[in-house]
């Protein structure tokens, strides 16, 4: 089906569908999409008067969102500790979020790989399955013998209200080991609800171990879910600057030193939408300040190591010459090999689509940085303040939006003419049939985009994508040229 054949979905509007045009099409389908007028207030145009007034609440009805369930915000948040159990209270099909189509590595345990499901059937939905987790609790506890264990409840796990939390309770008595509920059932929300069931059962282990030891120049990372080995890149710089790593909450994770990390003197946030929460409640009970961080880029990427410096520089005077250090050798390795793939980009148009406003940051940055522009950005999950400095950050005449659907992102990729579309596992599809070159940057990728390496790492995949010769053969110019 072509996209102009594509009837604009009306569920729950009895206004008329208008087009919402940004700029001249260059693309003649693209004047065929429309935009339902409900969504209107949660799209803007940089340069012009027009604001993100409708952001951070729930999708509109007949708006396919890209966004996730909770349960998926859940388990993409916890999974990454390693040496915990993860065992999904559910039927078979919510267990599909594994390790094999996500990219977190773990340098020892392998446990979080397994999907561990309790395989709810109609039986066990009408009678209810208690006894079937604290069966499937004691059977993998004895097999595996795991430091943790999270239990997710899934939709059919609030409908049939299965006392998940007492079955926690007995079963963690019984083994000696902690075993968590994670309120995550997916229709309470999307996966920002989930990111904060998330956090609530990680607190649960926080504050149950030893801090003795911990030196005073000492960090822990929050939200870094160590992608193709990224917690590791960045946990080398902070080690060569001298700066002690405590915990890697969601990355390379584990149970001991999650339960030690109120004991580091900062935290550092770099996935904002999901460990937001848990930074402050590290702040308001033990004390710690948090900094949202990004990895992503060389500007961010600096500024988070000087930014860690500069907090301990009273500590440790030589810290902030180490981290310039480790800055300059680290450029002179990099700039020269950006140069070679900017020459080749520069005026390349980006679209954007990411789950968290400080990632879409620190991409418009690197784009920048290998002269392409970005011509669309949106989150599924920023709110005013981050929309706010999207629009200040970007170009003019950028569109902005949140929680968007296929449609529309379809529409403005056409009528920008795009050249390359950032996203995740579901913009993928989009970009490619649209004959747009796709990155991945998401949890399913197998590069590492973080650091000073994943900026070489990036700038490669969008030049390989970008200028493939195989767009000259798609559709979107094949309408072009028609
Ligand atoms: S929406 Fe419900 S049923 Fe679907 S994956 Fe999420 S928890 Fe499972």
């Amino acid at each position: 089906m072509e996209i102009n054949e594509i009837e604009p979905a009306a569920i729950h509007t009895e206004e008329p569908l208008s087009p919402l045009r940004t700029s001249a099409p260059s693309s003649p389908v693209a004047a065929t999409i429309d935009i339902l007028p409900a969504r209107r207030g949660s799209i803007a145009v940089a340069g012009s008067a027009s604001a993100i007034t409708s952001c951070d609440q729930a999708s509109l009805a007949g708006s396919v969102t890209q966004r996730a369930c909770a349960f998926c915000g859940s388990r993409v948040v916890l999974y990454p500790i390693a040496d915990a159990l993860h065992i999904v209270h559910g039927p078979i099909g919510c267990a599909a979020y594994t390790w094999d189509i996500r990219g977190a590595q773990s340098s020892g345990s392998q446990l979080y790989r397994n999907s561990f499901s309790t395989d709810l059937q109609e039986m066990d939905v009408i009678y209810g399955a208690e006894k079937k987790l604290a069966h499937a609790l004691r059977t993998l506890i004895a097999r595996h013998q795991p430091k943790a264990a999270f239990v997710y409840s899934t939709c059919i796990v609030g409908i049939i209200g299965d006392d998940v939390d007492a079955i926690c309770r007995t079963l963690s008595r019984e083994t000696g080991i902690p075993i968590i509920p994670v309120a995550s059932e997916g229709f309470k929300g999307t996966k920002k609800t989930g990111y904060r069931a998330a956090c609530d059962a990680v607190y649960k282990l926080v504050g149950t171990g030893t801090v003795a030891g911990i030196p005073p120049v000492s960090i822990n990372l929050l939200g870094d879910f160590n992608i193709a080995g990224e917690t590791w890149i960045i946990r080398d710089y902070f080690e060569r600057m001298g700066v002690h790593v405590v915990a890697t909450l969601t990355g390379d994770g584990r149970v001991d030193a999650i339960r030690q990390c109120h004991g580091a003197k900062l935290n550092l946030v770099q996935c904002s939408g999901s460990m937001t929460a848990l930074a402050k409640m590290l702040e308001k009970d033990h004390g710690i300040p948090f900094k949202r961080v990004s990895f992503f880029g060389i500007e961010d990427m600096s500024a988070a190591l000087y930014d860690v410096a500069r907090f301990f520089a009273a500590q440790d005077p030589g810290l902030l010459d180490r981290t310039r250090e480790i800055v300059r050798q680290e450029l002179e390795k990099l700039i020269p090999e950006l140069h070679r793939y900017r020459e080749k980009l520069t005026g390349k148009k980006a679209a954007i689509y990411v789950g968290g406003a400080f990632k879409a940051f620190s991409l418009v940055r690197a784009l920048r940085s290998l002269g392409m522009t970005t011509a669309l950005v949106g989150t599924q999950t920023g709110d005013k303040d981050d929309y706010e400095q999207l629009r200040q950050l970007c170009d003019p005449g950028t569109v902005i939006v949140d929680d968007s659907n296929p449609l529309e992102l379809a529409k403005f990729c056409l009528e920008k003419d795009i050249d390359l579309f950032i996203g995740g596992v579901k913009e993928r599809p989009i970009a490619y049939k649209l004959g747009i070159g796709f990155c991945d940057h998401n949890h399913e990728r197998k590069e590492a985009l973080a650091g000073y390496i994943g900026m070489l790492n990036f700038a490669r995949e969008v030049y390989s994508s970008v200028m493939s010769p195989i767009w000259q053969y798609t559709p979107r110019r094949a309408v072009q040229v028609a």
